[in-house]
Protein backbone atom coordinates (compact mmCIF):
# COMPACT_ATOMS: atom_id res chain seq x y z
CA UNK A 1 0.00 0.00 0.00
CA UNK A 2 3.08 2.10 0.85
CA UNK A 3 4.91 1.57 -2.60
CA UNK A 4 1.50 2.50 -4.03
CA UNK A 5 1.64 5.76 -2.48
CA UNK A 6 5.00 6.42 -2.86
CA UNK A 7 4.07 5.88 -6.76
CA UNK A 8 1.58 7.98 -7.15
CA UNK A 9 2.89 10.90 -5.29
CA UNK A 10 5.38 13.26 -7.19
CA UNK A 11 7.76 13.65 -3.91
CA UNK A 12 10.18 11.63 -1.84
CA UNK A 13 10.49 12.86 1.32
CA UNK A 14 13.73 13.46 2.80
CA UNK A 15 13.72 13.57 7.11
CA UNK A 16 16.52 13.85 9.42
CA UNK A 17 16.82 13.31 12.73
CA UNK A 18 18.71 15.31 15.74
CA UNK A 19 18.43 13.29 19.14
CA UNK A 20 19.81 14.61 22.18
CA UNK A 21 19.87 11.58 24.76
CA UNK A 22 21.34 12.32 28.01
CA UNK A 23 23.94 10.20 29.88
CA UNK A 24 23.34 8.20 32.91
CA UNK A 25 26.19 9.61 35.29
CA UNK A 26 26.06 10.38 38.19
CA UNK A 27 27.23 14.02 38.24
CA UNK A 28 27.00 16.50 35.38
CA UNK A 29 29.27 17.15 32.75
CA UNK A 30 31.72 19.94 34.17
CA UNK A 31 31.41 20.28 37.73
CA UNK A 32 30.15 17.78 40.17
CA UNK A 33 26.65 18.47 40.80
CA UNK A 34 23.93 15.63 40.93
CA UNK A 35 22.06 14.75 37.89
CA UNK A 36 19.85 13.08 39.87
CA UNK A 37 15.74 13.39 38.00
CA UNK A 38 13.05 15.18 40.25
CA UNK A 39 14.54 17.54 43.26
CA UNK A 40 13.62 20.96 44.38
CA UNK A 41 14.81 23.58 41.91
CA UNK A 42 18.03 24.64 42.00
CA UNK A 43 19.17 22.14 44.56
CA UNK A 44 21.87 20.61 42.37
CA UNK A 45 23.93 23.84 41.38
CA UNK A 46 27.13 25.15 41.89
CA UNK A 47 29.26 28.14 40.41
CA UNK A 48 30.67 26.58 37.55
CA UNK A 49 26.90 25.32 36.48
CA UNK A 50 25.18 28.67 36.77
CA UNK A 51 27.98 30.54 35.25
CA UNK A 52 29.59 32.11 38.07
CA UNK A 53 32.81 34.38 36.67
CA UNK A 54 35.95 32.64 37.40
CA UNK A 55 35.13 29.37 37.90
CA UNK A 56 36.60 26.50 35.71
CA UNK A 57 34.70 23.38 34.05
CA UNK A 58 36.33 20.02 34.69
CA UNK A 59 35.68 17.43 32.27
CA UNK A 60 33.34 14.11 33.00
CA UNK A 61 35.53 11.02 32.05
CA UNK A 62 32.60 8.78 32.88
CA UNK A 63 30.47 10.84 30.06
CA UNK A 64 33.11 10.62 27.44
CA UNK A 65 33.70 6.67 28.23
CA UNK A 66 29.62 6.27 27.54
CA UNK A 67 29.81 8.69 24.42
CA UNK A 68 32.31 6.58 22.88
CA UNK A 69 30.50 3.61 23.99
CA UNK A 70 27.03 4.81 21.67
CA UNK A 71 29.45 6.07 18.66
CA UNK A 72 31.29 3.05 18.67
CA UNK A 73 28.10 0.97 18.70
CA UNK A 74 26.71 3.42 16.24
CA UNK A 75 29.76 2.29 13.76
CA UNK A 76 31.73 5.92 13.99
CA UNK A 77 34.84 6.76 13.51
CA UNK A 78 36.59 7.95 16.89
CA UNK A 79 39.19 11.21 15.68
CA UNK A 80 42.59 10.70 17.76
CA UNK A 81 41.77 14.74 18.70
CA UNK A 82 38.61 16.22 19.93
CA UNK A 83 37.86 19.97 21.52
CA UNK A 84 35.20 21.67 23.18
CA UNK A 85 33.76 25.19 21.60
CA UNK A 86 31.48 27.78 22.94
CA UNK A 87 27.58 27.63 21.22
CA UNK A 88 26.85 31.52 22.21
CA UNK A 89 23.08 32.34 22.78
CA UNK A 90 21.09 34.15 25.34
CA UNK A 91 17.94 32.43 27.00
CA UNK A 92 17.05 32.70 30.53
CA UNK A 93 17.39 28.98 30.97
CA UNK A 94 21.13 29.31 30.31
CA UNK A 95 22.84 32.22 32.64
CA UNK A 96 26.84 31.74 31.11
CA UNK A 97 25.38 33.25 27.61
CA UNK A 98 27.07 30.04 26.13
CA UNK A 99 26.92 26.46 26.00
CA UNK A 100 30.06 23.96 25.63
CA UNK A 101 29.21 21.78 23.08
CA UNK A 102 31.56 20.82 20.04
CA UNK A 103 31.79 22.19 16.55
CA UNK A 104 34.17 21.49 13.94
CA UNK A 105 36.08 18.73 15.48
CA UNK A 106 33.32 16.22 17.32
CA UNK A 107 34.51 13.63 19.49
CA UNK A 108 32.70 11.01 16.69
CA UNK A 109 31.46 11.33 12.79
CA UNK A 110 30.24 9.14 10.06
CA UNK A 111 28.70 6.14 11.36
CA UNK A 112 24.97 4.45 10.55
CA UNK A 113 22.62 2.01 12.46
CA UNK A 114 20.73 -0.47 10.85
CA UNK A 115 16.65 -0.21 10.67
CA UNK A 116 14.28 -3.38 9.01
CA UNK A 117 13.13 -1.90 6.25
CA UNK A 118 9.60 -1.58 6.87
CA UNK A 119 8.48 -2.89 3.16
CA UNK A 120 9.97 -5.92 4.11
CA UNK A 121 10.47 -7.94 7.10
CA UNK A 122 13.61 -9.86 6.22
CA UNK A 123 15.76 -6.84 4.99
CA UNK A 124 18.18 -4.09 6.28
CA UNK A 125 18.26 -0.08 5.71
CA UNK A 126 21.45 1.18 6.63
CA UNK A 127 20.66 5.30 8.15
CA UNK A 128 24.02 6.79 8.31
CA UNK A 129 25.31 8.95 11.49
CA UNK A 130 26.67 12.35 10.56
CA UNK A 131 28.41 12.56 14.12
CA UNK A 132 27.68 12.64 17.51
CA UNK A 133 29.37 14.74 20.08
CA UNK A 134 29.36 15.78 23.34
CA UNK A 135 27.82 18.83 25.37
CA UNK A 136 25.82 20.33 27.98
CA UNK A 137 22.01 20.33 28.55
CA UNK A 138 20.74 24.01 29.54
CA UNK A 139 18.29 24.69 32.64
CA UNK A 140 14.37 24.33 32.63
CA UNK A 141 11.77 27.47 31.92
CA UNK A 142 8.45 26.73 33.66
CA UNK A 143 6.27 28.99 32.12
CA UNK A 144 2.68 29.66 34.35
CA UNK A 145 3.29 26.20 36.04
CA UNK A 146 1.80 27.86 39.12
CA UNK A 147 -1.77 27.81 38.88
CA UNK A 148 -3.37 31.23 38.82
CA UNK A 149 0.45 32.92 38.45
CA UNK A 150 1.22 34.13 34.90
CA UNK A 151 5.01 34.01 35.79
CA UNK A 152 7.64 32.08 34.81
CA UNK A 153 10.51 30.00 36.64
CA UNK A 154 13.55 28.79 36.03
CA UNK A 155 15.19 25.64 37.87
CA UNK A 156 18.72 25.41 36.73
CA UNK A 157 19.24 21.57 38.23
CA UNK A 158 19.67 20.18 34.55
CA UNK A 159 22.17 22.69 33.29
CA UNK A 160 25.17 21.01 33.02
CA UNK A 161 24.00 17.45 31.90
CA UNK A 162 25.71 15.69 30.15
CA UNK A 163 24.09 15.14 26.15
CA UNK A 164 25.20 13.02 23.46
CA UNK A 165 23.53 14.98 20.13
CA UNK A 166 23.47 12.32 17.79
CA UNK A 167 22.86 13.55 14.47
CA UNK A 168 21.61 11.26 11.27
CA UNK A 169 22.21 11.69 7.72
CA UNK A 170 18.56 13.10 5.98
CA UNK A 171 18.43 9.39 5.12
CA UNK A 172 15.20 8.59 6.11
CA UNK A 173 12.33 8.67 3.98
CA UNK A 174 8.84 8.46 5.37
CA UNK A 175 7.35 9.41 8.94
CA UNK A 176 7.40 5.21 9.32
CA UNK A 177 10.55 4.88 8.86
CA UNK A 178 12.10 7.90 11.27
CA UNK A 179 9.94 5.95 14.38
CA UNK A 180 11.90 2.71 13.54
CA UNK A 181 15.00 4.25 13.47
CA UNK A 182 14.34 6.45 17.11
CA UNK A 183 13.01 2.84 18.08
CA UNK A 184 16.34 0.92 17.08
CA UNK A 185 18.39 3.68 18.40
CA UNK A 186 16.71 3.85 21.97
CA UNK A 187 16.43 0.26 22.39
CA UNK A 188 20.58 0.39 21.22
CA UNK A 189 21.05 2.84 23.96
CA UNK A 190 19.35 1.05 26.82
CA UNK A 191 21.17 -2.07 25.95
CA UNK A 192 24.33 0.12 26.57
CA UNK A 193 23.54 1.34 29.81
CA UNK A 194 24.06 4.90 28.23
CA UNK A 195 21.09 6.23 28.54
CA UNK A 196 17.44 5.74 30.32
CA UNK A 197 15.65 7.44 27.34
CA UNK A 198 13.34 7.98 28.82
CA UNK A 199 11.31 10.97 27.10
CA UNK A 200 8.50 11.97 30.01
CA UNK A 201 11.62 13.02 32.17
CA UNK A 202 13.73 14.52 28.80
CA UNK A 203 16.30 12.31 28.81
CA UNK A 204 15.75 11.88 25.02
CA UNK A 205 14.81 14.66 22.81
CA UNK A 206 14.20 14.61 18.90
CA UNK A 207 14.36 17.29 16.51
CA UNK A 208 13.58 16.41 13.06
CA UNK A 209 14.33 18.16 9.53
CA UNK A 210 12.24 17.08 6.56
CA UNK A 211 11.25 18.83 3.38
CA UNK A 212 10.08 17.25 -0.06
CA UNK A 213 12.07 16.58 -3.14
CA UNK A 214 9.25 16.94 -5.80
CA UNK A 215 9.67 15.94 -9.34
CA UNK A 216 8.86 18.30 -11.81
CA UNK A 217 9.02 18.75 -15.64
CA UNK A 218 12.40 20.92 -14.69
CA UNK A 219 13.94 18.28 -12.47
CA UNK A 220 13.70 17.54 -8.91
CA UNK A 221 13.24 20.54 -7.14
CA UNK A 222 13.99 20.62 -2.79
CA UNK A 223 10.98 22.14 -0.53
CA UNK A 224 12.34 24.22 2.45
CA UNK A 225 13.90 22.49 5.15
CA UNK A 226 11.55 22.54 8.43
CA UNK A 227 12.75 21.87 11.83
CA UNK A 228 9.91 20.21 14.06
CA UNK A 229 10.71 20.30 17.47
CA UNK A 230 8.90 19.64 20.63
CA UNK A 231 7.75 16.27 19.92
CA UNK A 232 6.77 14.34 23.57
CA UNK A 233 7.06 10.49 22.02
CA UNK A 234 8.04 8.55 19.21
CA UNK A 235 4.33 8.50 18.26
CA UNK A 236 4.42 12.30 18.15
CA UNK A 237 7.66 12.33 15.89
CA UNK A 238 5.39 10.20 13.32
CA UNK A 239 2.43 11.94 13.21
CA UNK A 240 4.09 15.17 12.99
CA UNK A 241 5.87 13.97 10.25
CA UNK A 242 2.54 12.86 8.49
CA UNK A 243 1.60 16.47 9.28
CA UNK A 244 4.05 17.92 7.65
CA UNK A 245 4.48 16.01 4.67
CA UNK A 246 0.86 17.07 3.62
CA UNK A 247 1.63 20.58 4.58
CA UNK A 248 4.45 21.27 2.99
CA UNK A 249 2.88 19.11 -0.30
CA UNK A 250 -0.13 21.59 -0.65
CA UNK A 251 2.11 24.64 0.14
CA UNK A 252 3.94 23.15 -2.88
CA UNK A 253 1.09 23.14 -5.23
CA UNK A 254 0.08 26.38 -3.82
CA UNK A 255 2.93 28.39 -4.24
CA UNK A 256 5.67 25.92 -5.52
CA UNK A 257 7.24 28.24 -8.13
CA UNK A 258 8.18 31.05 -5.23
CA UNK A 259 9.57 28.47 -2.51
CA UNK A 260 12.87 29.00 -3.74
CA UNK A 261 13.85 32.16 -1.47
CA UNK A 262 12.28 30.85 0.97
CA UNK A 263 14.80 30.02 4.41
CA UNK A 264 14.60 26.86 6.69
CA UNK A 265 12.29 27.72 9.57
CA UNK A 266 11.42 26.21 12.87
CA UNK A 267 8.03 24.98 13.60
CA UNK A 268 6.32 23.59 17.04
CA UNK A 269 4.36 20.51 17.30
CA UNK A 270 1.32 21.07 19.11
CA UNK A 271 -0.58 17.62 20.27
CA UNK A 272 -3.65 19.29 21.43
CA UNK A 273 -4.21 20.04 17.67
CA UNK A 274 -2.06 17.62 16.11
CA UNK A 275 -0.09 20.41 13.51
CA UNK A 276 2.47 22.01 13.42
CA UNK A 277 3.22 26.11 14.10
CA UNK A 278 5.62 28.60 12.88
CA UNK A 279 8.35 29.79 15.67
CA UNK A 280 11.27 31.56 13.79
CA UNK A 281 13.26 31.53 11.08
CA UNK A 282 16.67 28.92 11.82
CA UNK A 283 19.26 30.33 12.80
CA UNK A 284 22.70 28.96 11.16
CA UNK A 285 25.29 27.93 12.77
CA UNK A 286 27.72 31.31 11.94
CA UNK A 287 24.82 32.96 13.90
CA UNK A 288 26.02 30.90 17.48
CA UNK A 289 29.60 32.67 16.70
CA UNK A 290 31.44 29.10 18.10
CA UNK A 291 34.81 29.14 19.26
CA UNK A 292 36.93 26.86 21.25
CA UNK A 293 36.66 26.74 24.75
CA UNK A 294 40.02 28.37 26.38
CA UNK A 295 38.89 26.72 29.82
CA UNK A 296 39.04 23.02 28.40
CA UNK A 297 41.78 21.50 27.47
CA UNK A 298 41.09 19.09 24.16
CA UNK A 299 40.87 15.22 24.40
CA UNK A 300 43.16 12.82 22.92
CA UNK A 301 41.77 9.65 22.45
CA UNK A 302 44.37 6.24 21.69
CA UNK A 303 43.42 3.59 19.71
CA UNK A 304 43.53 1.58 22.27
CA UNK A 305 41.07 3.34 24.40
CA UNK A 306 39.13 2.86 21.43
CA UNK A 307 39.43 -0.83 21.19
CA UNK A 308 39.16 -1.44 25.17
CA UNK A 309 35.31 0.27 24.63
CA UNK A 310 34.60 -2.41 21.63
CA UNK A 311 35.76 -4.76 23.81
CA UNK A 312 33.51 -3.77 26.92
CA UNK A 313 29.99 -3.41 24.61
CA UNK A 314 28.34 -6.53 25.12
CA UNK A 315 26.11 -8.39 23.21
CA UNK A 316 23.91 -5.54 21.22
CA UNK A 317 20.51 -6.00 19.71
CA UNK A 318 21.12 -6.20 16.28
CA UNK A 319 23.43 -9.91 17.02
CA UNK A 320 21.09 -10.78 19.57
CA UNK A 321 18.37 -10.89 17.03
CA UNK A 322 20.72 -13.29 14.96
CA UNK A 323 22.01 -15.45 17.47
CA UNK A 324 18.21 -16.54 18.94
CA UNK A 325 17.09 -17.07 15.43
CA UNK A 326 20.40 -19.85 14.48
CA UNK A 327 20.64 -20.84 18.28
CA UNK A 328 16.73 -21.46 19.40
CA UNK A 329 15.79 -21.47 15.26
CA UNK A 330 13.08 -18.79 15.89
CA UNK A 331 11.62 -16.58 13.47
CA UNK A 332 12.77 -12.91 12.86
CA UNK A 333 9.47 -11.46 14.24
CA UNK A 334 9.68 -13.49 16.92
CA UNK A 335 13.15 -12.76 17.68
CA UNK A 336 12.80 -9.14 17.46
CA UNK A 337 9.49 -9.18 19.98
CA UNK A 338 11.87 -10.74 22.55
CA UNK A 339 14.99 -8.58 21.76
CA UNK A 340 13.32 -5.25 21.51
CA UNK A 341 11.51 -6.25 25.55
CA UNK A 342 15.24 -5.59 26.61
CA UNK A 343 18.41 -7.55 27.83
CA UNK A 344 16.29 -8.99 31.20
CA UNK A 345 13.53 -10.66 28.86
CA UNK A 346 15.92 -12.03 26.53
CA UNK A 347 18.12 -13.94 29.35
CA UNK A 348 14.82 -15.11 30.68
CA UNK A 349 13.82 -16.68 27.29
CA UNK A 350 17.08 -18.26 26.98
CA UNK A 351 17.16 -20.03 30.30
CA UNK A 352 14.01 -21.51 29.27
CA UNK A 353 14.39 -22.17 26.14
CA UNK A 354 17.72 -24.01 27.48
CA UNK A 355 15.94 -25.95 29.96
CA UNK A 356 13.08 -27.06 27.83
CA UNK A 357 15.23 -27.61 24.83
CA UNK A 358 12.50 -26.28 22.50
CA UNK A 359 13.32 -22.56 21.44
CA UNK A 360 9.79 -22.39 19.59
CA UNK A 361 7.86 -23.62 22.20
CA UNK A 362 9.44 -21.21 25.00
CA UNK A 363 8.98 -18.03 22.56
CA UNK A 364 5.43 -18.95 22.51
CA UNK A 365 4.99 -19.36 26.16
CA UNK A 366 7.18 -16.49 27.11
CA UNK A 367 5.18 -14.24 24.35
CA UNK A 368 1.92 -15.43 24.93
CA UNK A 369 2.13 -15.86 29.26
CA UNK A 370 4.51 -14.05 30.53
CA UNK A 371 4.61 -10.74 28.27
CA UNK A 372 0.83 -10.82 28.57
CA UNK A 373 1.00 -11.26 32.16
CA UNK A 374 3.89 -8.56 32.25
CA UNK A 375 2.74 -6.32 30.29
CA UNK A 376 -0.96 -5.88 31.84
CA UNK A 377 0.76 -5.34 35.21
CA UNK A 378 3.29 -2.92 34.16
CA UNK A 379 5.95 -4.83 35.41
CA UNK A 380 9.53 -5.99 34.18
CA UNK A 381 10.61 -9.54 33.99
CA UNK A 382 12.25 -8.92 37.31
CA UNK A 383 8.68 -8.87 38.85
CA UNK A 384 7.72 -12.48 37.14
CA UNK A 385 7.14 -14.92 39.83
CA UNK A 386 7.86 -18.58 38.50
CA UNK A 387 11.74 -18.74 37.02
CA UNK A 388 12.68 -20.26 33.96
CA UNK A 389 13.48 -23.44 35.26
CA UNK A 390 10.12 -24.04 36.79
CA UNK A 391 8.25 -22.79 34.00
CA UNK A 392 10.48 -25.22 31.80
CA UNK A 393 9.30 -28.33 34.30
CA UNK A 394 6.08 -26.87 33.46
CA UNK A 395 6.40 -27.24 30.06
CA UNK A 396 8.01 -30.14 30.16
CA UNK A 397 5.20 -31.99 31.76
CA UNK A 398 2.83 -30.56 28.74
CA UNK A 399 4.89 -31.92 26.24
CA UNK A 400 5.54 -35.31 28.41
CA UNK A 401 1.68 -35.19 27.59
CA UNK A 402 0.68 -35.15 31.04
CA UNK A 403 -1.83 -32.80 30.57
CA UNK A 404 -2.51 -30.43 27.38
CA UNK A 405 -1.52 -26.68 26.60
CA UNK A 406 -4.68 -25.01 28.30
CA UNK A 407 -4.69 -26.96 31.03
CA UNK A 408 -0.96 -25.88 31.34
CA UNK A 409 -2.04 -22.28 31.26
CA UNK A 410 -4.44 -22.88 33.79
CA UNK A 411 -1.37 -23.91 36.30
CA UNK A 412 0.78 -21.13 35.16
CA UNK A 413 -2.05 -19.05 35.93
CA UNK A 414 -2.87 -20.41 39.43
CA UNK A 415 1.30 -20.10 40.00
CA UNK A 416 1.29 -16.98 38.94
CA UNK A 417 -1.69 -15.46 40.48
CA UNK A 418 -1.94 -17.73 43.60
CA UNK A 419 1.96 -17.79 44.32
CA UNK A 420 1.84 -22.00 44.30
CA UNK A 421 4.30 -23.87 43.56
CA UNK A 422 4.14 -26.32 40.10
CA UNK A 423 2.88 -29.50 42.52
CA UNK A 424 0.20 -27.71 44.09
CA UNK A 425 -1.14 -25.67 41.22
CA UNK A 426 -1.50 -28.83 39.43
CA UNK A 427 -3.32 -30.62 42.62
CA UNK A 428 -5.56 -27.75 43.16
CA UNK A 429 -7.02 -27.93 39.37
CA UNK A 430 -7.08 -31.67 40.33
CA UNK A 431 -5.44 -32.62 37.19
CA UNK A 432 -4.62 -36.14 37.13
CA UNK A 433 -3.20 -38.02 34.38
CA UNK A 434 -6.00 -40.51 33.12
CA UNK A 435 -5.25 -44.20 32.50
CA UNK A 436 -5.82 -45.87 29.31
CA UNK A 437 -7.98 -48.28 30.91
CA UNK A 438 -10.37 -45.24 31.81
CA UNK A 439 -9.95 -44.09 28.69
CA UNK A 440 -11.03 -46.68 26.81
CA UNK A 441 -14.24 -47.29 28.99
CA UNK A 442 -15.43 -43.39 28.07
CA UNK A 443 -14.56 -43.51 24.51
CA UNK A 444 -16.81 -46.92 24.23
CA UNK A 445 -19.92 -44.82 25.83
CA UNK A 446 -19.07 -41.72 24.08
CA UNK A 447 -19.35 -44.50 20.22
CA UNK A 448 -22.47 -46.13 21.78
CA UNK A 449 -23.94 -42.28 22.44
CA UNK A 450 -23.29 -41.27 18.99
CA UNK A 451 -24.03 -43.81 16.28
CA UNK A 452 -24.12 -41.23 13.79
CA UNK A 453 -20.57 -39.87 14.35
CA UNK A 454 -19.26 -43.41 14.01
CA UNK A 455 -21.61 -44.12 10.88
CA UNK A 456 -19.81 -40.84 9.07
CA UNK A 457 -16.03 -41.97 10.25
CA UNK A 458 -16.56 -45.43 9.24
CA UNK A 459 -17.46 -43.57 5.26
CA UNK A 460 -14.17 -41.65 6.03
CA UNK A 461 -15.16 -38.23 7.24
CA UNK A 462 -13.01 -38.43 10.36
CA UNK A 463 -14.08 -34.58 11.18
CA UNK A 464 -16.69 -35.80 13.49
CA UNK A 465 -13.95 -37.53 15.71
CA UNK A 466 -13.56 -33.37 17.15
CA UNK A 467 -17.34 -33.51 18.35
CA UNK A 468 -16.41 -36.68 20.56
CA UNK A 469 -13.25 -35.25 22.07
CA UNK A 470 -15.45 -32.20 23.20
CA UNK A 471 -17.10 -34.27 24.96
CA UNK A 472 -14.76 -36.39 26.47
CA UNK A 473 -13.16 -33.22 27.92
CA UNK A 474 -16.23 -32.27 29.40
CA UNK A 475 -16.76 -35.32 31.26
CA UNK A 476 -12.69 -35.05 32.35
CA UNK A 477 -10.88 -32.23 31.61
CA UNK A 478 -7.71 -34.37 32.45
CA UNK A 479 -8.23 -36.56 29.19
CA UNK A 480 -5.59 -36.13 26.67
CA UNK A 481 -7.11 -35.08 23.43
CA UNK A 482 -4.40 -36.67 20.96
CA UNK A 483 -4.95 -40.02 22.90
CA UNK A 484 -8.73 -39.73 22.91
CA UNK A 485 -8.29 -39.40 19.09
CA UNK A 486 -6.20 -42.56 18.58
CA UNK A 487 -8.20 -44.35 20.78
CA UNK A 488 -12.04 -43.20 19.16
CA UNK A 489 -10.17 -44.03 15.63
CA UNK A 490 -8.82 -47.64 16.45
CA UNK A 491 -12.02 -48.20 18.21
CA UNK A 492 -14.15 -47.29 15.39
CA UNK A 493 -11.53 -49.35 12.97
CA UNK A 494 -12.50 -52.42 15.06
CA UNK A 495 -16.45 -51.96 14.97
CA UNK A 496 -15.43 -52.70 10.86
CA UNK A 497 -14.37 -55.38 11.07
ZN1 LIG B 1 27.43 22.37 39.20
MN1 LIG C 1 22.60 20.24 20.68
Amino acid sequence: MRVFALMSAPYTIIIGLEVHVQLLTESKMFCGCSTKFGQSPNTQTCPVCIGMPGSLPVMNRRAFELAMKAAVALNCEIPKFTKWDRKNYYYPDLPKGYQISQFDLPMSRDGWLEISNEDSNSSKKRIRILRAHLEEDAGKSMHDEVAGKADSRIDLNRAGTPLLEIVSQPDLRSPAEAKAYLTELKLLLNYLGVSDCNMQEGSLRVDANINLHVDTPKGVVATPIVEVKNMNSFRAVERAMTFEVDRQWREWQETGHRLGDVPKSTRGWDEGSQTTHEQRSKEESSDYRYFPDPDLVPVTVTEAEVEQVRASLGELPAALRVRLEQTYGITPYDSDVLVNQGRALVDYYTELADACGDGKVASNWVQQDVLRWLGERQLGVQQYPVQPNVLAELIGKVRSGAFETSRGREVLGVMVDGGQSLAKAIAALGIQAVDDTALVALCQELLDANPKIVAEVREGKPKGVGALIGQAKKANPNVNANRVRELCLEMIAKIGK
